[in-house]
Formats: C-alpha cells, sequence, structure tokens
C-alpha cells in the first residue's frame, strides 16, 4: 500500500499544502460549513413514536417487549439464531467471553490495533490479552499471523491450546472487525478449529458489514455488537450478543438479569449475576433504527463511493474491504504516506473544524497491556502511523 507523498517542502505553519486543502474542499462540498464531526446519529424515523409507547405504557425499564423485539430484529438481520441485549457493546464483549469458558489465568489472543474495549473485556474476565499482528488490507486479525503464532509458540495438549512459554491455556480468539471492514474472518475461524481455541468476535463496528453471505459476528461461537451513539446505528448505549448456540444464548440472558429463577413472585438467584439488560427505552430507539438500517447502509455507501473517487483522483490511498465482502462503511479511512504527513493531515483539517482522527494507539505501549505477549505487531506499527479517518455520517443532502 503506497499514497502519494504530501508535498511536504511546501507545508506552512499552520500546516498547508494545495492537496490537503482541496481534501478539505472536497470534504465541505459533501457536509457543508460548520464543525463537521467523525459519525453523527440519524433519527428519522419511529424513535420518538417508540419512545412515547414506552413512556405511555410505564415500561421504561428492564421489562416489556420492546427488548425482545429489538433482539429479533437483530437476529433476522443478521441471520443469528440469538441475539441478547445488553447495556454495552464492552459489556456483551465480556459476557461473551464469559460464557465461552473464559476463567482467570486464560490468555485469549486479540489484535493490538484496536478500540480499547475489546481489551478491557479481556481484563474483565481475569484473562490476559496476547497480541498478533493484523493485515494492512484489512486492518483487522491476520490469519497468517496468527497460524504463525501458534506454530511458535503454542502446543496442543488434549485438543486444547496452550501458550509454550507461559504454559497457561490459550482459551479464546478475539478479531475485531475493524471500522466496518470485515476480517479474514474464516480463516482465523478455520486456525481456531484446528486449535480447538473458542472463536469469539468483537463485531462492535460491523453491523451491516459481511464476509461472503455471511454477517459479521457469527462465524465464531459468540459475536458482540455495540450500539454506541457513534455506531453506525445506536440506541444512546447498547450492546447485543450474537449466538447460534442455545445453550450459550440462555446461560447468557440468565447471568445479564441477575441470575434469576423465572417465578411469578419469588425471588430466587442460581449464581452471582450482572445487572447487564438493556432498559426498554432504549430498545425502542433500537427497533426505529433497525427499521432504517437499509437505507442508512445505502447511504453510508453512496459517502464511501463519492470518497474513493476523490481519492483515487488525487492518488491517495482508502482502506477498502475484501473483494468478496461488503463493509457498512462505518468510517472511512485513508492511509497516508508517513507519520509526518498523517500528523499534518490531523492538524489542517481539525483546525478547519472537519473533525478527523488518526487510528488507536496500539494496545501493547498502553500501560496497562504493555507485559502482555505480542508477536512484532509489524503492520499494526505500519498502520498506526499512517490510518486517519474522515468524516462518515450520511449528509443531509442524502436524505
Ligand atoms: C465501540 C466498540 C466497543 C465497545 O462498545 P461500547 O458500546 O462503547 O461499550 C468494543 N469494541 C470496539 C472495536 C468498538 O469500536
Amino acid at each position: 500500500m503506497s499514497s502519494k507523498l504530501i508535498d511536504l517542502e511546501n507545508i506552512e505553519s499552520p500546516v498547508k499544502s494545495p492537496i490537503i486543502e482541496s481534501t478539505v474542499d472536497f470534504i465541505r462540498k459533501i457536509y457543508g460549513d460548520g464543525a463537521i464531526p467523525l459519525h453523527r446519529p440519524i433519527f428519522d424515523g419511529n424513535e420518538k413514536a417508540y419512545l412515547s409507547d414506552c413512556i405511555d405504557s410505564n415500561f421504561v425499564s428492564s421489562a416489556g417487549a420492546k427488548v425482545f423485539e429489538f433482539e429479533d430484529k437483530v437476529a433476522s438481520f443478521t441471520g443469528a439464531k440469538h441475539a441478547v441485549a445488553v447495556v454495552n457493546g464492552t459489556n456483551a464483549l465480556q459476557v461473551a467471553l464469559l460464557v465461552a469458558g473464559v476463567n482467570a489465568g486464560d490468555e485469549v489472543i486479540t489484535q493490538a490495533l484496536t478500540f480499547v474495549a475489546t481489551c478491557n473485556a479481556i481484563s474483565y474476565a481475569g484473562a490476559n490479552p496476547v497480541f498478533i499482528d493484523v493485515d494492512k488490507d484489512t486492518v483487522g486479525m491476520s490469519p497468517a499471523s496468527l497460524r504463525e503464532f501458534l506454530e511458535g509458540n503454542a502446543f496442543r495438549k488434549g485438543g486444547q491450546a496452550f501458550n509454550k512459554s507461559s504454559g497457561k491455556r490459550i482459551k479464546a480468539c478475539l478479531p475485531m472487525h475493524t471500522f466496518g471492514l470485515p476480517c479474514r474472518i474464516q480463516e482465523i475461524s478455520d486456525i481456531c478449529k484446528e486449535w480447538g481455541i473458542h472463536l469469539v468476535e468483537d463485531a462492535a463496528e460491523s453491523l451491516g458489514s459481511f464476509y461472503g453471505k455471511r454477517h459479521t459476528g457469527t462465524f465464531g461461537l459468540l459475536g458482540a455488537i455495540s450500539f454506541n451513539g457513534n455506531k453506525i446505528i445506536t440506541t444512546g448505549g447498547g450492546g447485543m450478543l450474537l449466538t447460534d448456540d442455545d445453550q450459550l444464548a440462555k446461560r447468557a440472558k440468565h447471568i445479564t438479569t441477575t441470575a434469576k429463577i423465572p417465578h411469578k413472585y419469588e425471588f430466587w438467584h442460581d449464581e452471582v449475576g450482572f445487572n447487564y439488560r438493556l432498559p426498554s427505552l432504549n430498545a425502542a430507539l433500537g427497533v426505529a433504527q433497525m427499521e432504517q438500517l437499509h437505507w442508512m447502509l445505502e447511504m453510508k455507501e453512496r459517502v464511501a463511493r463519492e470518497y474513493c473517487e476523490f481519492f483515487s483522483s488525487i492518488g491517495w490511498q482508502m482502506v477498502h474491504p475484501l473483494q468478496n465482502c461488503k463493509s457498512n462503511n462505518w468510517l472511512n479511512a485513508i492511509v497516508l504516506g508517513n507519520q509526518k504527513e498523517r500528523n499534518a493531515f490531523l492538524e489542517y483539517t481539525n483546525e478547519k473544524n472537519i473533525m478527523t482522527r488518526p487510528i488507536w494507539r496500539l494496545m501493547s505501549e498502553l500501560e496497562m497491556f504493555k507485559h502482555c505477549q505480542n508477536d512484532g505487531l509489524k503492520n499494526s506499527k505500519w498502520l498506526e502511523e499512517r490510518v486517519v479517518n474522515l468524516p462518515s455520517s450520511v449528509p443531509n443532502e442524502f436524505k
């Protein structure tokens, strides 16, 4: 991957160059004047009506039909057999790992190039992350790096995988579909099966993204989606677990609803559970948002197409989904030539009130995950220095 260098000689202080300025003009042409956020929610459907239903019926909290309706809608859209709503995407990941059997002292393989919630969820389960490199094209976990790591650093015993250096069980693998771009999930799934490692997908950013014909988050034992305010659709805050496994779905529902044994009036709980139930108010928003998802995805595709045409005309590199995949185009991203160019671009655009932001810092650089094993993370470091997200909301004029 390469991109045409910005003419750094011509970048003055405050940073500018003709090519960055033409990018700013292009973004202004799409989004108009004023401050341009990275991603804003759209409430153009039945949001207010469904919220009123909740208030009028007194079902605003964790009981009521809206939660089940929302779960059904997400299950049928994604093709997952079960969907279990929870208060946010981080908790969805935490519970997914828990019901997949991840315990204190286990190891979970993930990518260092991700949002911190992925690794926080692993920590909540008492497990340690192990960081594997990503592919440059998908910005998601590299199956080649995963295989290489396992062959060099793990051994099998009784159909399970163990880390040679720590002696600990590698219980799960948690890849992430970055910005909605599906990673090579089928290959990752095959490797996990060979090694007896449970696959759990962080599909927080990828509602509406498909690998082949199959929705992301449905390749593993479980997947997790987020409905935070900046995601493709939002419930204010919210998350969803996906699984085809009847028992795991039942257990996820049970432990996220205080582990209460259903009974007309008795309070009986059979383990330490969580109060992670999604309130009806949030689910009402979710039902309305799901009704607009198809339209939203079409509009997001239009934005991505326009960016793509513009950047190919100036010779800059965008991140594109793999040929056999469909991205939800949640956040558009460009790959700049080097860190200096990236900084110049971020500086200039943000100064112009256009919100652009760099990809996350590697988890392996954060204090709490510094000690965790990694495989060198060559591509992750390369991308960390170059990738920038662009404003990606559905523009008003598209509606
Ligand atoms: C948003 C996000 C989460 C967490 O979702 P919340 O609903 O904010 O808790 C987890 N992983 C990734 C990759 C995300 O982008």
